[in-house]
C-alpha cells in the first residue's frame, strides 16, 4: 500500500474518514473496526465480479453474504430497492451489521438508500470503483433511486462510516467512464477554484489515462472541496447547491433520453455545465471567455459538448419540462447554478421563463 491519503468529512457525529491510496482493497480488513461487526452484506454489482475487483477475502474474520446486482442506471430503480432490502432482511441483518457497496456510483446511490432504510439505518461502508464515485457519489451522503419524473427524485440523506478509495480498480473501466468522472472533477474547479482549473488545464489528460499521482491528486482535490461544502451544508440547505452546476440541464438531458446508454451521467453534465455557462452568458451574467476556457479545454482532451454528437434531439417545451422536474423548483422559480466567472458559481431564481425558452430556442436551433 502506497501513499495513503486520509481526510475527514467533518459532521459532527456523523463525522468519517475518506481514505484514497493504490491497492487498499488487499487489505481492506485493516478499515474495518474488528470488534464492532457480527455480519457484513457486500453489495456489488456483476461488472465489479467479472472483473475480479473482489481482492479480499473478509468470510475469514466475518459472517460474510455477498449480493451481486446487474450493472446500469436502471438498477437505481423502486424494483431493484425492494429486492435488495428483502434480500438483506432474509440474511437476518441487525443493527450490528455492516453494509459493504462496491461498485460506481449507480450501486452506491441504491445501497446508501437501502442502507438508511433498513431497520432505520444500518452501518454502511463505501467502496466506490467509477472515477465518478471516487470524486462524487460516494462522498457526502446523498442516496437516490430514479422515477419516471426524473433523477434521484427518491432518496435520503445517509452519511457512510468511512469510504475508501483505491485507484487501481479504475484500471478495468472503460475510457468513457472515465471520461465520465473527469466531469465531475472539472466541476468542482469550475465551482471552487480557477488554480485547480488551470491545474488540469495542465494534467488532464494525466488525469485521464489514470496516471497515478495525478489521478491521485485530483482524486483528492475533488473529494477534499466536495468534503468542505458538505461539511458546511449537508442537508443543501445553501452552499451545497453550488455541487448542482452543470446538473439541471444534465439531469434533464439524462431523464429525456431515459437513462439510456446513449448518454451516461458525466457526458449529460459536460453538455449540461456548457448549457449553464452559455445561460451565464445569455444572462450577462459572466464573459465569453470562461465559454472559450471551457470548450477548449474539452477539445484538447478529446471531450464533445454537443447533444449532436450523441445524436440527441431535444425540443424546447421538452427539455424545460424536465428542467422543473429535477426538484429545483422554489415559490414556482426554476433555480439553477450559474457563474460569474471560473470558481465563482452564483444562484440564479428564474422568474421569467420565458428568458429560458428564448435561450434554448437559440441553442436547439
Ligand atoms: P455506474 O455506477 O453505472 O458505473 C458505470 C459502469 O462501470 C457500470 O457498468 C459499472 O458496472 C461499471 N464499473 C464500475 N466500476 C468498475 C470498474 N472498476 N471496472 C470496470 N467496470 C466498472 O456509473 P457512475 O458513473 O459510477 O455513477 C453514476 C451515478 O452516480 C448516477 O446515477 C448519478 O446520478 C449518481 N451520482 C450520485 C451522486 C451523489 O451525490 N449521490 C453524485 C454524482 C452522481
Amino acid at each position: 500500500m502506497t501513499n495513503l491519503v486520509t481526510f475527514n468529512v467533518s459532521l459532527g457525529k456523523n463525522s468519517y474518514p475518506i481514505y484514497i491510496g493504490n491497492h487498499l482493497l488487499n487489505k481492506l480488513s485493516r478499515f474495518i473496526p474488528n470488534s464492532k461487526y457480527s455480519r457484513i452484506i457486500l453489495v456489488t454489482d456483476k461488472n465489479i465480479v467479472k472483473n475480479n475487483l473482489i481482492k479480499f477475502d473478509l468470510s475469514k474474520n466475518y459472517n460474510l453474504d455477498t449480493l451481486v446486482y446487474p450493472a446500469g442506471e436502471k438498477t437505481k430503480s423502486f424494483q431493484f430497492l425492494n429486492d435488495v432490502i428483502e434480500k438483506i432482511l432474509r440474511l437476518g441483518i441487525d443493527r450490528n451489521s455492516l453494509i459493504i457497496c462496491l461498485g460506481g456510483g449507480v450501486l452506491g446511490d441504491l445501497v446508501g438508500l437501502a442502507s438508511s432504510l433498513v431497520l432505520r439505518g444500518v452501518d454502511l461502508i463505501q467502496i466506490p470503483t467509477t472515477l465518478l464515485s471516487q470524486v462524487d457519489s460516494s462522498v457526502g451522503g446523498k442516496t437516490g433511486i430514479n422515477s419516471k419524473y426524473g433523477k434521484n427524485l427518491i432518496g435520503t440523506f445517509k452519511q457512510p462510516k468511512s469510504v475508501i478509495i483505491s485507484t487501481d480498480v479504475l484500471k478495468t473501466l472503460t475510457k468513457r467512464e472515465i471520461i465520465s468522472g473527469y466531469a465531475e472533477i472539472l466541476k468542482y474547479s469550475f465551482i471552487k477554484s480557477k488554480p485547480f482549473f488551470n491545474w488540469l488545464k495542465k494534467n488532464g489528460r494525466k488525469v485521464i489515462s489514470l496516471q497515478n499521482e495525478s489521478c491521485i491528486y485530483a482524486i483528492k482535490k475533488s473529494c477534499s472541496i466536495k468534503s468542505k461544502i458538505v461539511s458546511i451544508d449537508e442537508k443543501e440547505n445553501g452552499v451545497r447547491e453550488i455541487l448542482n452546476f452543470g446538473h439541471t440541464f444534465g439531469h434533464a438531458i439524462e431523464s429525456i433520453t431515459g437513462y439510456s446508454n446513449k448518454i451516461n451521467h458525466g457526458e449529460s453534465i459536460f453538455i449540461g455545465m456548457s448549457f449553464a455557462i452559455k445561460f451565464s452568458i445569455f444572462l450577462k451574467l459572466c464573459k465569453n471567455k470562461v465559454l472559450f476556457d471551457y470548450q477548449k479545454h474539452l477539445e484538447e482532451i478529446g471531450i464533445s459538448s454537443s447533444l449532436k454528437h450523441y445524436n440527441i434531439n431535444i425540443n424546447v417545451e421538452e427539455f424545460i419540462r424536465h428542467i422543473k422536474f429535477d426538484k429545483k423548483i422554489k415559490k414556482n422559480k426554476i433555480k439553477f447554478i450559474l457563474l460569474n466567472d471560473v470558481g465563482k458559481p452564483v444562484r440564479f431564481f428564474l422568474d421569467n421563463e420565458t428568458l429560458l425558452e428564448n435561450f434554448l430556442k437559440g441553442e436547439l436551433k
